[in-house]
């Protein structure tokens, strides 16, 4: 049976009351096709409501419930890192997953592939499901070096992991360009050219072990263009921003798998 993935990042936008109110509707919403498929739903909210939305998720489904992860962590265990969140303390409210390297945080943050790769290797010795987005930016892409700025955020992103480690990694390539507000979609084929050098990129890095490792395709993702998208045959997920902040919106993507 193919696996299903989808999920979302909230953002700094939802705080506890909306985030909770967002999962009890999309939990609800989305039950059945989550008792009946072979389907990983993630929400990524605020570490502020990261265990809030954790219950919420436990109390309205018993079934493969969505599964609940944070935008980042600092990959020390503890330590003189004032404002940051470890592995340890997003462990023990019962997180499940962490995003690493959105570009966001590359971007306006300025974090390098070294940091990136830091907490990779930090959120998989936890134990945590561990996206890391790659994805290349406009003036990348225009210069014709987007799978190079790909191979590299891959290669050094993802140095020394064990294969044992890759069941619980996954990839979300996020073209800057096609991220937020100003983004335009990447089309489906050219965004299924991408995932083909992301693929091959991690056979070479794991040998076979690699195929298997899921990656999602984000970036002004929606409801006219996701099937499209969805339907490539490198594409194994959707990670979703804007058209996914409302249950219902984001259930009309999911519903049609
Ligand atoms: C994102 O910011 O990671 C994202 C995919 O956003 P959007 O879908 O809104 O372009």
């Amino acid at each position: 049976m193919k696996k299903y993935y989808f999920g979302t990042n909230l953002k700094m936008y939802k705080g506890i009351a909306d985030t909770t109110r967002f999962l009890a509707q999309l939990s609800e919403l989305t039950h059945d096709i989550r008792a009946n498929n072979d389907i990983e739903l993630f929400v990524i909210p605020s570490y502020t409501a990261i265990q809030s939305a954790i219950q919420t998720t436990l109390a309205t489904s018993h079934d493969n419930p969505i599964i609940i992860g944070a935008q980042n962590m600092n990959p020390n265990d503890n330590g003189q890192y004032t404002g940051d969140i470890s592995p340890l303390m997003l462990k023990e409210i019962g997180t499940q997953l962490v995003m690493i390297g959105h570009s966001e945080r590359r971007h306006k943050f300025g974090e390098t592939d070294r940091q990136e790769n830091e907490k990779v290797l930090s959120a998989l010795k936890h134990d945590l499901t561990t996206l890391l987005c790659v994805g290349e930016t406009l003036e990348q892409k225009n210069y014709n070096i987007s799978d190079e700025v790909l191979r590299t955020q891959l290669k050094i992103g993802l140095s020394g992991i064990n294969t044992n480690q890759l069941a619980k990694l996954r990839i979300a390539y996020e073209p800057v360009w096609a991220i937020g507000e100003s983004g335009i979609p990447a089309t489906a084929d050219y965004a299924n050219e991408k995932h083909a050098v992301i693929k091959q990129c991690l056979i070479e890095l794991f040998g076979d072990a690699g195929k298997d490792i899921p990656v999602f395709y984000g970036g002004s993702v929606n409801a006219e263009n996701s099937n499209e998208l969805f339907g490539q045959q490198y594409i194994d997920g959707l990670f979703i921003g804007r058209s996914a902040w409302d249950a219902e919106n984001f259930f009309k993507i999911i519903e049609r798998i």
